[in-house]
């Protein structure tokens, strides 16, 4: 997140989302989940304090993170979790270089989601 007056609030703990990198709204973004149209609406929130989410990245860099209740993953359908490990640790993994690739901000979404939206005549 750029560092300004107002800074981005963690919608769950309250702290500062201080880089893109951590944030769980630009995360969804990358996955094609947040239009580009809803990104300066939506809520911000730390990518940890997004367990249902964060439980399925899987990467060596990332503390892994555990969630409990209806959402856990090791009560869900394996074929599911794999697939959704694949593409939230990818969409991760690809936010994690945004700082360093020097890319318009539509070019960060994962190359299936900007496809997509290429062939979409709206958004
Ligand atoms: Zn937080």
């Amino acid at each position: 997140m750029a560092r300004c007056d107002q800074g981005y609030l963690c919608d769950v703990c309250g702290q500062d989302v201080e880089q893109i990198t951590e944030s769980d709204l630009y995360l969804r973004y990358v996955m094609g989940e947040v239009s580009p149209l809803a990104l300066p609406k939506e809520r911000e929130r730390h990518i940890r304090c997004n367990p249902a989410t964060a439980q399925y990245i899987v990467d060596p860099a990332f503390e892994p993170v555990v969630c409990s209740g209806v959402f856990a993953k090791e009560g869900l359908d394996a074929v599911f979790v794999h697939e959704q490990e694949d593409r939230v640790t990818r969409a991760w993994q690809r936010l994690q270089e945004i700082p360093t690739l020097g890319i318009p901000i539509t070019e960060y979404p994962l190359p299936e989601v900007q496809a997509a939206w290429r062939n979409q005549t709206t958004v």
